[in-house]
């Protein structure tokens, strides 16, 4: 069996940035939209260790949270605390708390913001010698507004 030596090439230009328009492929919320949280790269599994990544989610370990999707409840309780100074117990209101958790890359596809399109990702160097993104669609270049 042939085992490539992993190079890990860092994009000079990241597919996908905070701030970026996304949306889902698959999944419950495929469809939906919304705006990049954060990217989460993760760090490959040490050698020998337990693996965290699931069979299937291949994209290298780069996540991302986006807001508003892909969200988890956490149910919290209701709680009786019995405090002694004061007279009256305290109920503690339970709740749904929901958190954005981060979903692969893979499952996202970045939303071109002039043409409104999902697209993919091609590079272009400008004359200054900066790399951009670029829109596959309309040849714009996607740049954060920030
Ligand atoms: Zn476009």
């Amino acid at each position: 069996m042939a085992v490539r030596s992993v190079v890990h090439k860092a994009p000079k230009v990241p597919e996908i940035r905070k701030g970026d328009t996304v949306v889902v492929l698959s999944g419950r919320d495929a469809g939906k939209r919304g705006t990049v949280e954060r990217v989460v790269r993760q760090e490959a599994a040490p050698r020998g260790g337990r693996s965290v990544f699931r069979r299937g989610s291949s994209a290298g370990g780069v996540k991302v949270v986006v807001e508003g999707l892909n969200i988890a409840k956490r149910h919290t309780k209701p709680r009786q605390t019995s405090s002694s100074t004061d007279r009256m117990p305290k109920i503690q209101q339970g709740g749904i708390l929901e958190i954005a958790q981060p979903m692969p890359i893979a499952k996202v596809m970045v939303v071109c913001s002039s043409c409104d399109k999902p697209t993919r990702i091609a590079h272009a160097t400008l004359e200054t010698g900066r790399r951009v993104r670029v829109c596959r669609h309309c040849g714009e270049q996607l740049e954060v507004k920030s």
